[in-house]
């Protein structure tokens, strides 16, 4: 294995993005992440591999916008989120990322979900899920329904 493949990360992978991915634009994926910290927890990813907002060309921060607005009514809807979400994104170095790969992460709320009385504890938790993890066979059916919502097809 070349240091190049050794240095591709998940969201560079064709066939890990081909396993999350529930809806693309031109520039841009909807994935299911891996370790949600509640159901229907989405991240918008560029295809392109760039670190932060800044790097993204105009087209591509339009297309990433625009991936968003179309995406999230639709999760709400699905997660029955009372019109609530949060949007994180952990830039750089010292933002306690674990992915170089910009990506923003979508995380339906609800009055009931078990982050309603201590906010914080989400920002903790998106951490400590992607350590401890959880195997793709757990989160493969949210991405089959929302593949079907979204009318996604993935690619072989
Ligand atoms: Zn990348």
């Amino acid at each position: 294995m070349s240091i190049a493949k050794k240095r591709l990360d998940p969201f560079c992978d064709p066939k890990k993005i081909g396993e999350q991915a529930y809806y693309e634009s031109k520039y841009t994926y909807a994935i299911y992440d891996l370790f949600p910290v509640v159901k229907g927890h989405t991240l918008i990813v560029p295809k392109r591999h760039v670190s932060g907002i800044a790097e993204l060309t105009d087209a591509e921060a339009v297309d990433l916008v625009m991936t968003i607005k179309r995406v999230v009514p639709k999760l709400l809807k699905i997660y029955r989120a009372d019109d609530s979400y949060n949007i994180v994104a952990q830039i750089g170095p010292y933002s306690g990322r674990t992915v170089n790969h910009l990506h923003i992460h979508i995380i339906p709320r609800n009055k009931y979900d078990m982050y309603s009385e201590y906010n914080d504890k989400l920002y903790k938790d998106l951490r400590k899920y992607e350590l401890d993890g959880i195997a793709m066979h757990a989160v493969a059916p949210e991405i089959e329904r929302l593949r079907k919502i979204f009318k996604y097809k993935e690619r072989e």
